[in-house]
């Protein structure tokens, strides 16, 4: 009697989850609103949790405000369905068009080096997957993002808009110009390398403002740091990168 009571049970909550919907995607995005107010802890925060610290803070990033922004931002929910599984792993991922969404400790170390602010505005340029704007929104007011790839635009819009990142602003064009409407900007981030860095980056840059940008051909980019201090522009290089060429009519074909 006991054993028929209790797979009654099973099956009536098999049936209940069934009713209540299982599609994968919109699931997903509610427990991953839950894991941002901290209600429901899933697997996606401990693999997280382990990403920030085996890939990001034991490589040196130590920003509170970086880690917080990575341990939090959905990071799965920004690859394509098919390689979800490898979402947090220490390794840049496809993303279609010939693209990529960056290592994790990329992402962070670029954060970190931008050295932000609440109330600033930051200018990205390349949105891929819209995961770094993501990673910027949980640490400033004002997030304003480029992509000259459009279907990738589009995606990044309507992920950012569905997990309700409602301070990024995504334009379709190219980057390389900048958005002048909306400078000076205090932070700008360059996911994607040009060969030299743009002149219209470096004006749009606000006094005392840092741009972080790779720059170089396909075999050899160096991570820069750029500060405007005093009008002066000093620039560091940070370390040896790879990323996908900056594209349009002043990059690679
Ligand atoms: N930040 C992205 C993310 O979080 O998914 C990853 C960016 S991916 C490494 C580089 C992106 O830069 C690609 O999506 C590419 O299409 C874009 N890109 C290349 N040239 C560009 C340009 N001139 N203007 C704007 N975006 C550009």
């Amino acid at each position: 009697m006991r054993i028929w009571g209790s797979r009654f049970l099973v099956v009536l909550l098999f049936v209940t989850w069934i009713v209540a919907g299982c599609g994968e995607r919109s699931g997903e995005v509610e427990r991953n609103r839950s894991a941002h107010s901290g209600e429901v802890p899933d697997s996606w925060v401990a693999r997280r949790e382990s990403m920030v610290r085996d890939q990001i803070w034991r490589r040196g990033v130590q920003d509170p405000e970086v880690l917080r922004a990575m341990r939090a931002v959905p990071r799965h929910l920004f690859v394509p369905q098919s390689i979800r599984g490898r979402a947090c792993d220490d390794t840049p991922l496809p993303i279609g068009y010939d693209q990529t969404i960056s290592q994790p400790y990329i992402v962070a170390l670029m954060t970190e080096l931008l050295d932000l602010e609440r109330g600033e505005r930051v200018l990205e340029v390349g949105t891929g997957s819209g995961y770094q704007a993501a990673v910027l929104a949980m640490i400033v007011d004002s997030v304003y993002t480029i992509e000259i790839i459009e279907p990738l635009a589009r995606v990044a819009m309507s992920t950012l808009e569905e997990l309700g990142y409602h301070r990024v602003r995504v334009r379709i064009g190219d980057g390389y110009a900048g958005w002048e409407e909306a400078a000076p900007f205090d932070g700008i981030i360059v996911t994607c390398a040009p060969r030299d860095i743009p002149p219209p980056l470096v004006d749009q840059l606000a006094e005392g403002g840092r741009l972080v940008i790779p720059c170089g051909d396909l075999w050899h980019q160096e991570l820069l740091v750029v500060e405007k201090k005093d009008g002066e522009i000093r620039r560091k290089s940070v370390l040896p990168v790879r990323f996908v060429p900056l594209i349009g009519p002043h990059g690679e074909e």
